[in-house]
């Protein structure tokens, strides 16, 4: 039996309502994409889902405990819970430079995780 899922694009800011009529995974019509870039998202939404991801790592020895890191690329979205859980457990050592690299392709992925941000020793 035919499945019609809608999608909101995320590629640009127009934002356009998708809909996409699927069987078997199969993706048999796409409509209401202003552009083929929303076709291709669509179709990955439906065979393979990736998502950015932000978070934050603890820090030894900064006046801040915390430093933000984000996804080099978008990671299968099936591999976020494993990848932050992961993040939580790491601890670096102040100073920390932005664009550091905190995980060199994660589980695999080929995909890094590095700071977004700078982040020094406390000198107090
Ligand atoms: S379909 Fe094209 S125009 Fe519409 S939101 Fe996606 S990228 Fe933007």
């Amino acid at each position: 039996m035919d499945e019609q899922r809608r999608f909101v694009c995320v590629t640009c800011p127009v934002g356009c309502n998708i809909e996409a009529r699927v069987r078997d995974g199969q993706v048999l019509t796409i409509v209401g994409n202003r552009c083929a870039r929303g076709a291709d998202f669509v179709r990955e939404e439906i065979t393979a889902p990736r998502r950015m991801l932000t978070t934050t790592v603890r820090v030894r020895g900064s006046a801040l405990p915390l430093v933000p890191v984000r996804s080099t690329a978008p990671l299968p979205k099936g591999r976020l819970l494993e990848v932050a859980a992961h993040l939580r457990g790491l601890l670096l050592d102040a100073p920390v430079e932005e664009h550091q690299l905190v995980c060199a392709d994660v589980f695999g992925t080929g995909v890094d995780i590095v700071t977004s941000r700078a982040l020094g020793v406390d000198e107090r």
